[in-house]
């Protein structure tokens, strides 16, 4: 964890941009919330094929004319390299200076991968303009289509000599595949700061479905405890609070460089956890 411990830390929410109207409204009440804690960024994610292009953008933007730092994810998978030149023409011409660059999943029945592959060829299409600070996320229990651990820690060195700026994990629970792979990442010489994601427990059971696909493991024991209490939705919140709020705190002791959390677009779980943690 040495080389995390350098890093001043980092605190930022992440939300995805709303379908509606009303989606719209639930989430200004949010991030109006949330910016009370001072985040260094929020971030708003995007959807595969640029569906959502329009209405990350317009999240972004109602954030940063508020006076906060908001940072639009852009992903490649199913783009042609001139769609994604106009995209990052686009933020650049909005003032935007912070992006999260993904290669993002291909939706089911799509024909083509792309012209720009993987994460490691996005970033180095962002940074030709030198004008983005440039966040890549990273797997510490291993992104499900990767080979094998070795490549995908391949896979993640190579996003960073692209120039990649910061990385941003996946969420996970096991605090220890964060540890062991900040370490590994350490003995390939990558020191870049690793902002642990952090996933806060509302509705379980979408939860562990969410988690089979995206490479996150819920440990035995917290799947077991959670599915013991069946629909006592109040149960479960407090147990996952309790156990969030734990693994953030056992996290910045170590040394993490700070937290980024999921959102969902609610306010309420991620302010308990921060006012829990005194931060
Ligand atoms: P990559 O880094 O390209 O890796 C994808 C896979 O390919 C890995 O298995 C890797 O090992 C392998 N790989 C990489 N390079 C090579 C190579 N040269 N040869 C062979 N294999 C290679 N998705 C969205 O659609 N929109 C979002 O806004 C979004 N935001 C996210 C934010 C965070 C913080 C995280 C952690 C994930 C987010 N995702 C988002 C999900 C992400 O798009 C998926 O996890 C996706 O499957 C992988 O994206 P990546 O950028 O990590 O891909």
């Amino acid at each position: 964890m040495e080389s995390q411990k350098k890093h001043p830390r980092t605190f930022s929410f992440e939300f995805f941009p709303p379908k509606t109207p009303e989606g719209m409204e639930k989430l200004r009440a949010t991030w109006k919330q949330l910016a009370q804690l001072k985040p260094r960024f929020f971030s708003c994610t995007y959807g595969a094929g640029g569906s959502t292009r329009d209405r990350t953008l317009e999240t972004v933007l109602e954030i940063q004319a508020a006076g906060h730092r908001a940072a639009p994810h852009i992903s490649c998978i199913g783009a042609t390299r001139a769609d994604i030149a106009a995209t990052l023409e686009l933020y650049k011409s909005k003032g935007i200076g912070h992006i999260v660059a993904l290669r993002g999943d291909l939706p089911s029945g799509a024909a083509s991968a792309g012209e720009v592959r993987y994460a490691s060829d996005l970033v180095a299409l962002i940074r030709e303009r030198n004008h983005f600070h440039i966040e890549v996320a990273c797997y510490p229990e291993f992104h499900p289509q990767a080979r094998s651990p070795r490549e995908d820690l391949a896979s993640f060195k190579r996003k960073i000599e692209a120039g990649a700026d910061a990385a941003i994990t996946q969420y996970f629970y096991n605090i220890d595949s964060y540890f062991r792979f900040v370490d590994d990442c350490e003995a390939l010489g990558i020191d870049l700061p690793i902002v642990p994601g952090i996933m806060p427990i509302g509705n379980f059971s979408q939860l562990a479905r969410f988690s089979d696909n995206c490479g996150a493991e819920i440990p035995r024991w917290l799947r077991l405890k959670m599915q013991s209490l069946g629909d006592d939705v109040a149960s479960i919140r407090s147990l996952g609070l309790d156990v969030v709020t734990e693994l953030c705190d056992r996290l910045l002791s170590a040394g993490a460089p700070g937290l980024h959390f999921y959102t969902m677009n609610q306010a309420g779980l991620t302010s308990t956890i921060w006012q829990r943690l005194d931060l």
